[in-house]
C-alpha cells in the first residue's frame, strides 16, 4: 500500500491543505475502485469503513487497485460539520468542482481527478452528529455493488446534481452510495456492515476471490425517499431511534414531538406520510434540532418492490 498526499491549496494562516490518498494494488491485474469516506465532515464513519476494510485487503489476493480516500474534506472533518467551515460549501453538491475557485471548490477538483478513469466507485457516508441511517443508493450502473453490499432498502434515486456519484455515472463509473450509521449509534454493528458488505461488493465484481455472498431475502428497492425535516428549532422527543430503522409504520404515526424547552409548548409533530412508511434515519430519543434539520428519512413502503 502506498500512502500520498496531494496538494489543494495554501491557507492564509499558513497551512497546506493536502488530501491523503490511499492506494492499495493487488497482485493482478483488474479493475481500478476508488473509494471516498468523509466527503461531509460530520460522518466519520465512513472514514473509520475505508480504514478497516483495506487493513482486511490481502494485496496477494487482489485484482485490480483500490484508490481511497478515507478523510475527502479534512477541515470538515476536524470541524465535525457537514459543510466545510472556510467557505460554507457542501463538497457533495459541487462536482466536478473548480482548481480556480474556493476551498470545496478546489478539493472537489482534485477528489475529480482522483475519480477519472475509474471503473467503480463507493462513496461512504453515514448520518450525521445525531441521526442514524441505513440504506444505500442503486444505480443503473453498478446495481450488482448496491445489491451485494446487503442492506435492506436499496433506493433507486436520482443522484445529487453536483454529488460525486452523480459526476462519476456521468464519466461512466459504475457507484454506490453507502448510507450507513452515524450519531454514535451501534458503532460496531454498522463498522462491521460496512466492511463485510465492502468486501462482498469486491468478490462480486471479481477483485477477490470467493463466491459471494447472497444479498438479505427482504432487500428491496424504493423509489420514494423522503427527509422529514422539522420546520422550527427545539427538543426533538422520539420513540423512533436506531432499534426501528427498517420497521414499516402506518401512515399517520407520530414520529417526534419538538417541544420548546423555554416554554414547553408543543411546536410540531413530525408524522409518518406513507402507508407504510419504512424507516431509513431516525434521532435518538431527545436531540436538539434545528430548522431543516434530518429528522427523520422515511420510503413510500407501497411502492417498494423486491430487488
Ligand atoms: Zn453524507
Amino acid at each position: 500500500m502506498t500512502v500520498a498526499q496531494i496538494p489543494v491549496t495554501t491557507l492564509a494562516g499558513g497551512h497546506r491543505l493536502e488530501l491523503t490518498v490511499h492506494t492499495l494494488r493487488g497482485a493482478s491485474e483488474g479493475p481500478r475502485m476508488v473509494m471516498f469516506g468523509g466527503i461531509h465532515g460530520d460522518e466519520p464513519m465512513g472514514s473509520e469503513t475505508v480504514r478497516r476494510l483495506l487493513e482486511s485487503i490481502d494485496p496477494a489476493q487482489l485484482a485490480g487497485t483500490i484508490v481511497a480516500v478515507p478523510v475527502a474534506n479534512p477541515y470538515a472533518h476536524q470541524a465535525l460539520t457537514r459543510n466545510t467551515p472556510l467557505d460554507g460549501v457542501n463538497l457533495n453538491r459541487i462536482f466536478p468542482g473548480n482548481r480556480g475557485g474556493t476551498v470545496t471548490e478546489q478539493l472537489a477538483a482534485v477528489l475529480s481527478e482522483i475519480l477519472e478513469g475509474a471503473d467503480y466507485f463507493i462513496d461512504f457516508h453515514s448520518g450525521g452528529n445525531f441521526a442514524t441511517v441505513e440504506y444505500a443508493y442503486i444505480h443503473d450502473a453498478g446495481a450488482e455493488m448496491s445489491r451485494a453490499y446487503g442492506t435492506s432498502v436499496l433506493y433507486h434515486g436520482h443522484p445529487y446534481i453536483g454529488s460525486a456519484t452523480g459526476w462519476a455515472l456521468e464519466k461512466g463509473v459504475r457507484c454506490m452510495v453507502s448510507e450507513l450509521g452515524g450519531g454514535g449509534q451501534r458503532i460496531e454493528d454498522y463498522l462491521r456492515k460496512g466492511v463485510d458488505g465492502t468486501l462482498n461488493v469486491l468478490r462480486t465484481v471479481g477483485m477477490l476471490p470467493g463466491e459471494p455472498v447472497a444479498p438479505p431475502e427482504d432487500q428491496v428497492i424504493v423509489e420514494t425517499l423522503t427527509t422529514l425535516a422539522p420546520t422550527v428549532g427545539g427538543t426533538m422527543l422520539s420513540d423512533f431511534g436506531v432499534e426501528r430503522l427498517g420497521e414499516r409504520l402506518p401512515k399517520g404515526t407520530v414520529l417526534a414531538k419538538i417541544i420548546s424547552p423555554h416554554t414547553f409548548e408543543v411546536l410540531e409533530e413530525i408524522v409518518a406520510p406513507y402507508e407504510p412508511s419504512i424507516l431509513i434515519l431516525g434521532r435518538e430519543h431527545l436531540t436538539n434540532v434545528a430548522p431543516g434539520d434530518y429528522g427523520f428519512m422515511v420510503a413510500d413502503g407501497a411502492g417498494a418492490k423486491p430487488a
